[in-house]
Protein backbone atom coordinates (compact mmCIF):
# COMPACT_ATOMS: atom_id res chain seq x y z
CA UNK A 1 0.00 0.00 0.00
CA UNK A 2 0.95 3.40 -0.60
CA UNK A 3 2.17 5.13 2.56
CA UNK A 4 2.06 8.67 0.94
CA UNK A 5 0.43 11.42 3.17
CA UNK A 6 -1.37 12.52 0.14
CA UNK A 7 -3.06 8.51 -0.92
CA UNK A 8 -4.30 8.87 2.88
CA UNK A 9 -5.48 12.61 2.66
CA UNK A 10 -7.26 10.92 -0.77
CA UNK A 11 -9.08 7.91 0.95
CA UNK A 12 -11.32 10.49 2.95
CA UNK A 13 -11.60 12.87 -0.06
CA UNK A 14 -15.54 13.27 -0.62
CA UNK A 15 -17.37 10.99 -3.43
CA UNK A 16 -18.37 13.78 -5.21
CA UNK A 17 -14.72 16.21 -5.90
CA UNK A 18 -16.71 18.78 -6.37
CA UNK A 19 -17.38 19.01 -2.92
CA UNK A 20 -15.39 22.62 -1.55
CA UNK A 21 -12.22 22.28 0.35
CA UNK A 22 -11.25 25.63 0.89
CA UNK A 23 -13.75 28.70 1.54
CA UNK A 24 -12.46 32.05 1.67
CA UNK A 25 -14.12 35.40 2.75
CA UNK A 26 -14.84 37.08 -0.35
CA UNK A 27 -13.88 34.44 -2.76
CA UNK A 28 -15.55 31.52 -4.79
CA UNK A 29 -14.72 28.03 -3.13
CA UNK A 30 -12.16 25.94 -4.03
CA UNK A 31 -13.40 22.24 -4.61
CA UNK A 32 -11.67 18.98 -3.93
CA UNK A 33 -11.30 18.51 -7.84
CA UNK A 34 -9.59 22.30 -8.04
CA UNK A 35 -7.02 20.79 -5.17
CA UNK A 36 -6.45 17.70 -6.97
CA UNK A 37 -5.70 19.63 -10.69
CA UNK A 38 -3.91 22.46 -8.91
CA UNK A 39 -1.42 20.26 -7.60
CA UNK A 40 -1.47 17.52 -9.91
CA UNK A 41 -0.25 20.43 -12.15
CA UNK A 42 2.43 21.79 -9.89
CA UNK A 43 3.91 18.34 -9.22
CA UNK A 44 4.31 18.00 -12.92
CA UNK A 45 5.99 21.13 -12.83
CA UNK A 46 8.38 19.98 -9.65
CA UNK A 47 9.21 16.83 -11.69
CA UNK A 48 10.17 18.61 -14.98
CA UNK A 49 12.64 20.71 -13.01
CA UNK A 50 14.12 17.36 -12.54
CA UNK A 51 13.18 17.33 -8.56
CA UNK A 52 13.32 13.72 -7.56
CA UNK A 53 11.78 12.44 -4.71
CA UNK A 54 13.09 13.08 -1.79
CA UNK A 55 14.34 16.63 -3.28
CA UNK A 56 13.83 19.64 -1.01
CA UNK A 57 11.34 22.36 -1.78
CA UNK A 58 12.20 25.10 0.36
CA UNK A 59 9.17 27.91 0.51
CA UNK A 60 8.91 31.36 1.65
CA UNK A 61 5.40 32.76 0.85
CA UNK A 62 2.59 34.37 2.30
CA UNK A 63 -0.89 32.37 2.81
CA UNK A 64 -2.83 31.08 0.34
CA UNK A 65 -4.60 28.58 -0.96
CA UNK A 66 -2.20 28.16 -3.82
CA UNK A 67 0.65 27.69 -1.09
CA UNK A 68 -1.64 24.66 -0.07
CA UNK A 69 -1.57 23.15 -3.29
CA UNK A 70 2.33 23.32 -2.98
CA UNK A 71 2.25 21.50 0.13
CA UNK A 72 0.00 18.78 -1.44
CA UNK A 73 2.02 18.81 -4.76
CA UNK A 74 5.52 17.82 -2.80
CA UNK A 75 3.46 15.04 -0.75
CA UNK A 76 1.96 13.89 -4.45
CA UNK A 77 5.43 13.91 -5.86
CA UNK A 78 6.74 12.98 -2.89
CA UNK A 79 9.30 15.81 -2.44
CA UNK A 80 9.84 17.66 0.88
CA UNK A 81 8.71 20.63 1.80
CA UNK A 82 10.48 23.01 3.55
CA UNK A 83 8.52 25.94 5.38
CA UNK A 84 10.13 29.09 6.17
CA UNK A 85 8.49 31.43 8.33
CA UNK A 86 7.46 34.55 6.60
CA UNK A 87 9.17 36.99 8.97
CA UNK A 88 12.72 35.35 8.30
CA UNK A 89 15.72 37.96 7.36
CA UNK A 90 18.41 37.33 5.28
CA UNK A 91 20.59 36.06 7.65
CA UNK A 92 18.35 33.32 8.84
CA UNK A 93 17.40 32.78 5.32
CA UNK A 94 21.00 31.92 4.01
CA UNK A 95 21.93 29.52 6.77
CA UNK A 96 18.78 27.62 6.29
CA UNK A 97 18.91 27.76 2.46
CA UNK A 98 22.29 26.31 2.76
CA UNK A 99 21.64 23.32 5.33
CA UNK A 100 18.52 22.16 3.82
CA UNK A 101 19.95 22.51 0.12
CA UNK A 102 16.57 22.81 -1.90
CA UNK A 103 16.08 21.59 -5.81
CA UNK A 104 13.65 24.65 -5.53
CA UNK A 105 12.99 27.25 -3.90
CA UNK A 106 9.60 29.67 -3.90
CA UNK A 107 9.38 32.87 -2.48
CA UNK A 108 7.22 36.42 -2.39
CA UNK A 109 8.12 37.82 -5.95
CA UNK A 110 9.56 40.67 -3.89
CA UNK A 111 12.19 38.30 -2.82
CA UNK A 112 13.12 36.97 -6.00
CA UNK A 113 16.75 38.90 -6.43
CA UNK A 114 17.31 37.89 -3.04
CA UNK A 115 16.66 34.29 -3.23
CA UNK A 116 18.74 34.18 -6.29
CA UNK A 117 21.76 35.10 -4.50
CA UNK A 118 21.42 33.01 -1.93
CA UNK A 119 20.05 29.92 -3.42
CA UNK A 120 23.21 27.83 -4.44
CA UNK A 121 23.66 26.82 -8.19
CA UNK A 122 21.25 24.61 -9.76
CA UNK A 123 18.59 25.56 -7.34
CA UNK A 124 15.99 26.88 -8.92
CA UNK A 125 13.76 29.55 -8.02
CA UNK A 126 9.81 30.65 -8.42
CA UNK A 127 8.11 32.89 -6.99
CA UNK A 128 4.27 32.86 -5.49
CA UNK A 129 2.69 36.43 -3.94
CA UNK A 130 -0.04 36.43 -1.80
CA UNK A 131 -2.88 36.25 -4.31
CA UNK A 132 -1.70 33.01 -6.03
CA UNK A 133 0.09 34.57 -9.02
CA UNK A 134 3.94 34.54 -9.33
CA UNK A 135 6.30 32.51 -11.77
CA UNK A 136 5.45 29.36 -9.86
CA UNK A 137 1.46 29.42 -11.20
CA UNK A 138 2.65 30.97 -14.64
CA UNK A 139 5.15 27.97 -15.15
CA UNK A 140 2.27 25.73 -14.24
CA UNK A 141 -0.82 26.91 -15.83
CA UNK A 142 0.34 25.50 -19.24
CA UNK A 143 0.64 21.58 -17.86
CA UNK A 144 -1.59 18.64 -18.09
CA UNK A 145 -2.07 17.62 -13.97
CA UNK A 146 -0.14 14.39 -12.96
CA UNK A 147 -2.63 12.19 -12.28
CA UNK A 148 -0.22 10.03 -10.00
CA UNK A 149 0.77 10.13 -6.83
CA UNK A 150 4.46 8.79 -5.89
CA UNK A 151 4.76 5.79 -4.02
CA UNK A 152 6.02 6.79 -0.45
CA UNK A 153 7.34 4.07 2.51
CA UNK A 154 5.65 5.81 6.17
CA UNK A 155 9.16 6.47 7.02
CA UNK A 156 9.96 8.43 3.86
CA UNK A 157 10.55 12.01 4.81
CA UNK A 158 7.14 14.39 3.87
CA UNK A 159 8.57 17.47 5.22
CA UNK A 160 11.52 19.08 6.61
CA UNK A 161 10.89 21.62 9.75
CA UNK A 162 13.82 23.56 11.56
CA UNK A 163 13.55 23.98 15.32
CA UNK A 164 15.62 26.90 16.68
CA UNK A 165 18.51 24.60 18.55
CA UNK A 166 20.39 25.30 22.65
CA UNK A 167 23.43 26.47 20.34
CA UNK A 168 21.91 28.97 18.10
CA UNK A 169 21.22 27.00 15.01
CA UNK A 170 18.29 25.98 13.82
CA UNK A 171 17.42 21.88 13.52
CA UNK A 172 16.05 20.85 10.64
CA UNK A 173 13.63 18.12 12.13
CA UNK A 174 12.45 15.00 9.53
CA UNK A 175 9.02 14.25 9.67
CA UNK A 176 7.57 11.48 7.69
CA UNK A 177 4.85 10.70 5.56
CA UNK A 178 3.81 8.14 8.76
CA UNK A 179 4.01 10.68 10.95
CA UNK A 180 2.08 12.91 9.52
CA UNK A 181 -0.48 10.06 8.77
CA UNK A 182 -0.66 8.54 11.88
CA UNK A 183 -0.97 11.59 13.97
CA UNK A 184 -3.59 13.09 11.77
CA UNK A 185 -5.44 9.61 12.22
CA UNK A 186 -5.21 10.20 15.62
CA UNK A 187 -6.06 13.60 16.09
CA UNK A 188 -9.21 12.99 13.92
CA UNK A 189 -10.58 10.39 15.84
CA UNK A 190 -9.95 12.09 19.52
CA UNK A 191 -11.30 15.29 18.22
CA UNK A 192 -14.15 14.30 15.91
CA UNK A 193 -13.95 15.35 12.75
CA UNK A 194 -16.13 14.54 10.14
CA UNK A 195 -16.92 15.67 6.32
CA UNK A 196 -19.40 17.86 8.06
CA UNK A 197 -16.93 20.07 10.15
CA UNK A 198 -15.74 23.54 8.88
CA UNK A 199 -12.37 23.77 10.47
CA UNK A 200 -11.93 27.90 10.85
CA UNK A 201 -7.79 28.03 9.58
CA UNK A 202 -6.17 31.70 10.84
CA UNK A 203 -3.03 30.01 11.53
CA UNK A 204 0.28 30.72 9.45
CA UNK A 205 1.09 27.74 7.19
CA UNK A 206 4.93 27.78 8.01
CA UNK A 207 4.35 25.84 11.52
CA UNK A 208 3.46 22.49 12.58
CA UNK A 209 0.10 23.93 13.78
CA UNK A 210 -1.20 25.57 11.11
CA UNK A 211 0.28 22.95 8.23
CA UNK A 212 -0.11 19.68 10.24
CA UNK A 213 -2.53 19.70 12.72
CA UNK A 214 -5.12 22.31 10.75
CA UNK A 215 -4.51 20.94 7.45
CA UNK A 216 -4.24 17.56 8.55
CA UNK A 217 -7.54 17.03 10.50
CA UNK A 218 -9.61 18.68 7.93
CA UNK A 219 -7.64 17.04 4.53
CA UNK A 220 -7.74 13.41 6.72
CA UNK A 221 -11.37 13.80 7.24
CA UNK A 222 -13.35 15.15 4.34
CA UNK A 223 -13.95 18.76 6.34
CA UNK A 224 -13.96 21.86 4.57
CA UNK A 225 -11.40 25.03 5.32
CA UNK A 226 -12.45 28.45 6.28
CA UNK A 227 -9.41 30.23 5.15
CA UNK A 228 -8.05 33.10 6.97
CA UNK A 229 -5.14 34.70 5.35
CA UNK A 230 -3.54 35.28 9.06
CA UNK A 231 -5.37 36.27 12.39
CA UNK A 232 -7.42 38.97 12.91
CA UNK A 233 -9.64 39.06 15.80
CA UNK A 234 -12.50 40.83 14.41
CA UNK A 235 -12.13 38.60 11.09
CA UNK A 236 -12.26 35.30 13.34
CA UNK A 237 -15.13 36.86 14.79
CA UNK A 238 -17.04 37.78 11.74
CA UNK A 239 -16.22 33.94 10.50
CA UNK A 240 -17.10 32.05 13.68
CA UNK A 241 -20.60 31.78 12.80
CA UNK A 242 -19.95 29.55 9.58
CA UNK A 243 -17.38 27.43 11.40
CA UNK A 244 -17.69 24.08 13.92
CA UNK A 245 -13.93 24.08 14.58
CA UNK A 246 -11.13 26.61 15.66
CA UNK A 247 -7.63 25.79 16.58
CA UNK A 248 -5.63 28.63 17.41
CA UNK A 249 -2.25 29.17 19.90
CA UNK A 250 -3.04 30.93 23.54
CA UNK A 251 -2.88 34.27 22.15
CA UNK A 252 -5.37 34.18 19.72
CA UNK A 253 -7.80 33.31 22.38
CA UNK A 254 -6.84 36.00 24.69
CA UNK A 255 -7.40 38.32 21.91
CA UNK A 256 -10.90 36.99 20.74
CA UNK A 257 -11.78 37.80 24.28
CA UNK A 258 -10.95 41.14 24.05
CA UNK A 259 -13.90 41.94 21.18
CA UNK A 260 -16.68 43.12 22.40
CA UNK A 261 -19.04 40.64 20.34
CA UNK A 262 -17.28 37.49 21.60
CA UNK A 263 -20.44 36.20 23.27
CA UNK A 264 -22.63 32.35 23.17
CA UNK A 265 -24.43 33.89 20.50
CA UNK A 266 -21.26 34.57 18.49
CA UNK A 267 -20.33 30.81 18.96
CA UNK A 268 -23.35 28.82 18.95
CA UNK A 269 -22.33 26.95 15.53
CA UNK A 270 -18.94 25.83 17.50
CA UNK A 271 -18.79 22.58 18.54
CA UNK A 272 -14.90 22.67 19.65
CA UNK A 273 -11.84 25.19 19.91
CA UNK A 274 -8.41 24.12 20.38
CA UNK A 275 -5.75 25.47 21.88
CA UNK A 276 -1.88 24.88 21.97
CA UNK A 277 1.73 25.56 20.81
CA UNK A 278 2.12 27.20 24.28
CA UNK A 279 0.74 26.97 27.90
CA UNK A 280 -3.14 28.14 28.02
CA UNK A 281 -3.43 29.98 31.02
CA UNK A 282 -6.28 29.24 33.57
CA UNK A 283 -7.46 32.79 33.25
CA UNK A 284 -8.07 32.21 29.82
CA UNK A 285 -9.81 29.07 29.62
CA UNK A 286 -12.19 30.51 32.31
CA UNK A 287 -13.01 33.98 30.87
CA UNK A 288 -13.68 32.30 27.41
CA UNK A 289 -15.93 29.78 29.01
CA UNK A 290 -17.76 32.16 31.16
CA UNK A 291 -18.02 34.37 27.92
CA UNK A 292 -18.50 31.87 25.35
CA UNK A 293 -19.70 28.65 27.22
CA UNK A 294 -17.08 26.91 25.50
CA UNK A 295 -13.81 24.69 27.54
CA UNK A 296 -10.95 25.46 25.12
CA UNK A 297 -9.77 21.87 24.50
CA UNK A 298 -5.92 22.30 25.21
CA UNK A 299 -3.40 19.93 23.36
CA UNK A 300 0.79 19.55 23.83
CA UNK A 301 2.78 19.01 20.71
CA UNK A 302 6.01 19.59 18.94
CA UNK A 303 7.99 20.23 15.62
CA UNK A 304 9.68 16.55 16.33
CA UNK A 305 6.88 14.58 17.34
CA UNK A 306 3.59 16.52 16.36
CA UNK A 307 0.48 16.22 19.00
CA UNK A 308 1.02 13.88 22.00
CA UNK A 309 -2.04 14.51 24.41
CA UNK A 310 -5.48 16.11 24.43
CA UNK A 311 -7.93 16.52 26.86
CA UNK A 312 -10.92 14.68 25.65
CA UNK A 313 -13.77 15.71 23.64
CA UNK A 314 -16.00 14.04 25.60
CA UNK A 315 -15.06 14.24 28.75
CA UNK A 316 -13.25 16.96 31.65
CA UNK A 317 -11.20 19.59 29.56
CA UNK A 318 -8.97 20.59 32.88
CA UNK A 319 -7.49 24.05 32.81
CA UNK A 320 -3.50 23.86 33.18
CA UNK A 321 -3.45 20.38 31.78
CA UNK A 322 -2.83 18.88 28.06
CA UNK A 323 -4.86 16.20 29.19
CA UNK A 324 -3.92 12.69 27.86
CA UNK A 325 -1.79 10.53 25.31
CA UNK A 326 -3.41 10.10 22.28
CA UNK A 327 -3.80 6.71 20.71
CA UNK A 328 -0.72 4.84 19.45
CA UNK A 329 1.70 7.75 22.11
CA UNK A 330 4.05 6.44 24.92
CA UNK A 331 4.34 8.74 27.37
CA UNK A 332 7.23 8.63 30.38
CA UNK A 333 8.25 11.19 32.73
CA UNK A 334 11.67 10.43 33.25
CA UNK A 335 14.84 11.46 35.48
CA UNK A 336 17.89 12.97 35.02
CA UNK A 337 18.97 8.94 34.39
CA UNK A 338 16.58 8.63 31.56
CA UNK A 339 14.21 5.82 34.06
CA UNK A 340 11.03 6.55 34.66
CA UNK A 341 10.33 8.14 37.96
CA UNK A 342 7.55 6.85 40.27
CA UNK A 343 3.70 8.08 40.05
CA UNK A 344 3.30 11.77 40.85
CA UNK A 345 7.09 12.46 39.98
CA UNK A 346 8.09 15.61 38.33
CA UNK A 347 10.77 15.22 35.57
CA UNK A 348 11.18 15.63 31.75
CA UNK A 349 8.18 14.31 29.69
CA UNK A 350 9.50 11.86 27.19
CA UNK A 351 7.62 10.01 24.23
CA UNK A 352 7.65 7.54 21.97
CA UNK A 353 5.25 6.14 18.71
CA UNK A 354 4.43 6.69 15.50
CA UNK A 355 3.78 10.30 16.03
CA UNK A 356 7.93 10.91 16.89
CA UNK A 357 10.33 12.04 14.10
CA UNK A 358 13.30 10.10 13.26
CA UNK A 359 16.04 12.52 13.57
CA UNK A 360 17.61 16.36 12.95
CA UNK A 361 18.27 16.81 9.03
CA UNK A 362 22.27 16.11 9.05
CA UNK A 363 23.09 16.07 12.72
CA UNK A 364 23.33 12.34 13.56
CA UNK A 365 25.00 12.85 16.77
CA UNK A 366 22.53 15.95 17.81
CA UNK A 367 20.03 13.26 16.82
CA UNK A 368 21.32 10.29 18.74
CA UNK A 369 21.31 12.42 22.00
CA UNK A 370 18.21 13.66 21.65
CA UNK A 371 16.94 9.79 22.27
CA UNK A 372 17.24 7.57 25.19
CA UNK A 373 18.81 3.92 24.54
CA UNK A 374 15.15 2.88 24.32
CA UNK A 375 13.94 4.92 21.85
CA UNK A 376 12.06 7.77 23.95
CA UNK A 377 12.73 11.25 22.41
CA UNK A 378 13.48 14.01 24.78
CA UNK A 379 11.35 16.77 24.58
CA UNK A 380 13.29 18.90 26.85
CA UNK A 381 9.56 19.74 28.82
CA UNK A 382 9.04 19.12 32.34
CA UNK A 383 6.10 17.81 33.59
CA UNK A 384 3.89 15.24 35.71
CA UNK A 385 1.04 12.77 35.62
CA UNK A 386 -1.75 13.33 37.86
CA UNK A 387 -3.36 9.66 39.35
CA UNK A 388 -6.15 9.89 36.52
CA UNK A 389 -3.38 10.17 33.66
CA UNK A 390 -3.79 13.74 32.94
CA UNK A 391 -0.38 15.26 32.07
CA UNK A 392 0.54 19.04 33.30
CA UNK A 393 3.69 20.57 31.95
CA UNK A 394 4.95 22.53 34.76
CA UNK A 395 8.59 23.70 33.09
CA UNK A 396 10.63 23.43 30.31
CA UNK A 397 14.58 22.12 30.98
CA UNK A 398 15.13 23.82 27.39
CA UNK A 399 16.16 27.39 27.51
CA UNK A 400 13.22 28.63 25.08
CA UNK A 401 10.69 31.36 24.99
CA UNK A 402 7.52 30.88 23.41
CA UNK A 403 6.46 34.10 21.99
CA UNK A 404 2.65 34.00 20.74
CA UNK A 405 2.95 30.53 20.38
CA UNK A 406 6.52 30.79 18.09
CA UNK A 407 9.55 29.51 19.79
CA UNK A 408 12.70 31.72 20.23
CA UNK A 409 15.44 29.71 21.23
CA UNK A 410 17.70 32.83 23.74
CA UNK A 411 21.22 31.92 22.19
CA UNK A 412 20.40 32.91 18.86
CA UNK A 413 19.19 36.31 19.94
CA UNK A 414 22.36 36.05 22.60
CA UNK A 415 24.77 35.82 19.71
CA UNK A 416 24.14 38.68 17.78
CA UNK A 417 23.93 41.07 20.31
CA UNK A 418 27.08 40.20 21.51
CA UNK A 419 28.37 41.04 18.42
CA UNK A 420 27.04 44.28 18.08
CA UNK A 421 29.41 47.24 18.88
CA UNK A 422 29.64 48.36 22.36
CA UNK A 423 28.05 45.42 24.21
CA UNK A 424 30.20 43.18 26.22
CA UNK A 425 27.60 40.75 27.04
CA UNK A 426 23.86 39.75 27.22
CA UNK A 427 20.97 37.10 28.38
CA UNK A 428 18.05 37.26 27.15
CA UNK A 429 14.97 35.17 28.74
CA UNK A 430 11.48 35.19 28.53
CA UNK A 431 8.77 37.03 30.69
CA UNK A 432 5.35 37.25 31.79
CA UNK A 433 2.96 38.90 28.81
CA UNK A 434 -0.27 39.41 28.89
CA UNK A 435 -1.14 39.17 25.03
CA UNK A 436 1.76 36.69 24.06
CA UNK A 437 2.42 34.74 26.85
CA UNK A 438 5.75 35.25 26.78
CA UNK A 439 7.77 38.37 25.69
CA UNK A 440 11.19 38.34 24.83
CA UNK A 441 13.48 40.78 27.38
CA UNK A 442 17.34 41.35 26.50
CA UNK A 443 19.49 42.33 29.57
CA UNK A 444 22.49 43.71 28.25
CA UNK A 445 25.85 44.73 29.60
CA UNK A 446 28.02 47.38 27.87
CA UNK A 447 31.96 47.41 27.28
CA UNK A 448 33.50 49.69 29.24
CA UNK A 449 33.18 52.98 28.15
CA UNK A 450 30.90 52.77 25.46
CA UNK A 451 26.62 53.27 26.05
CA UNK A 452 24.60 51.16 23.50
CA UNK A 453 21.10 52.51 23.46
CA UNK A 454 17.84 50.19 23.38
CA UNK A 455 16.94 51.58 20.19
CA UNK A 456 20.42 50.73 18.45
CA UNK A 457 20.35 47.17 19.63
CA UNK A 458 16.39 46.98 18.70
CA UNK A 459 16.86 48.72 15.31
CA UNK A 460 20.56 46.47 14.38
CA UNK A 461 18.84 43.22 15.70
CA UNK A 462 16.03 44.00 12.99
CA UNK A 463 18.11 43.90 9.94
CA UNK A 464 19.08 39.93 11.09
CA UNK A 465 16.26 38.55 12.59
CA UNK A 466 12.69 37.62 12.48
CA UNK A 467 10.23 40.14 14.08
CA UNK A 468 8.87 37.46 16.78
CA UNK A 469 12.57 37.59 18.17
CA UNK A 470 12.91 40.65 18.21
CA UNK A 471 12.97 41.97 22.23
CA UNK A 472 10.44 43.60 23.62
CA UNK A 473 12.36 45.57 25.88
CA UNK A 474 16.07 45.65 26.06
CA UNK A 475 17.22 46.50 29.43
CA UNK A 476 21.28 47.90 30.05
CA UNK A 477 22.80 46.37 33.43
CA UNK A 478 26.38 46.90 35.08
CA UNK A 479 26.55 43.35 35.46
CA UNK A 480 24.77 39.96 34.78
CA UNK A 481 23.64 37.93 38.07
CA UNK A 482 26.20 34.51 38.25
CA UNK A 483 26.29 31.32 40.28
CA UNK A 484 29.45 29.82 41.80
CA UNK A 485 29.78 28.29 38.55
CA UNK A 486 29.58 31.24 36.50
CA UNK A 487 26.37 30.36 34.75
CA UNK A 488 24.39 33.72 34.32
CA UNK A 489 21.44 33.38 36.85
CA UNK A 490 18.77 33.44 34.20
CA UNK A 491 16.26 32.71 36.88
CA UNK A 492 17.14 35.69 38.90
CA UNK A 493 16.98 37.59 35.75
CA UNK A 494 13.29 36.09 35.00
CA UNK A 495 12.09 37.34 38.45
CA UNK A 496 13.78 40.62 38.75
CA UNK A 497 12.01 41.05 35.11
CA UNK A 498 8.75 39.41 35.97
CA UNK A 499 6.56 42.54 35.95
CA UNK A 500 8.01 44.37 32.83
CA UNK A 501 5.06 43.88 31.09
CA UNK A 502 2.06 43.58 33.81
P1 LIG B 1 6.93 23.77 18.50
O1 LIG B 1 7.97 22.79 18.11
O2 LIG B 1 7.10 25.12 17.94
O3 LIG B 1 5.54 23.22 18.26
O4 LIG B 1 7.06 23.97 20.09
C1 LIG B 1 6.96 22.87 20.94
C2 LIG B 1 7.01 23.30 22.36
O5 LIG B 1 5.91 24.16 22.65
C3 LIG B 1 6.84 22.14 23.32
O6 LIG B 1 8.04 21.43 23.51
C4 LIG B 1 6.36 22.85 24.57
O7 LIG B 1 7.45 23.41 25.28
C5 LIG B 1 5.50 23.95 23.99
N1 LIG B 1 4.06 23.61 23.99
C6 LIG B 1 3.30 23.16 23.00
N2 LIG B 1 2.01 23.00 23.39
C7 LIG B 1 1.97 23.37 24.68
C8 LIG B 1 0.96 23.45 25.66
N3 LIG B 1 -0.31 23.14 25.39
N4 LIG B 1 1.30 23.87 26.89
C9 LIG B 1 2.57 24.21 27.19
N5 LIG B 1 3.58 24.18 26.30
C10 LIG B 1 3.29 23.77 25.06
Amino acid sequence: MNASLFARFMQAAPADPGQPLIERPGLPPLSWQDMLEASGRLAALLSRLGLKPGDRVSVQVAKSAEAVWLYLACLRGGFVFHPLNEGYQPAELAYLLADATPALAVCDPAHEALFRTLAAPGCSVLTLAADGSGSLSRAAASLAPDSTVAERQADDMAALLYTSGTTGRPKGAMISHGNLASNATALVGAWGFSPADRLLHALPLYHAHGLFVGLGCALMSGARLLFLGRFDPAAVLAALPAATVMMGVPTYYSRLLQQPGLDHEACAHMRLFVSGSAPLSPDTFHAFRARTGHALLERYGMTETGMNTSNPLAGERRAGSVGLPLPGVELRIAGSDDAPLPAGGIGEIQLRGPNVFSGYWGLPRKTAGAFTADGFFRSGDQGVVGPDGYLSIVGRSKDLVITGGLNVYPREVEILIDSLPGVAESAVIGVPHPDFGEAVVAVVVAREGAAPSEDAILSALKQQLAGFKIPKRVFLVPELPRNAMGKVGKTILRERYAQAFA
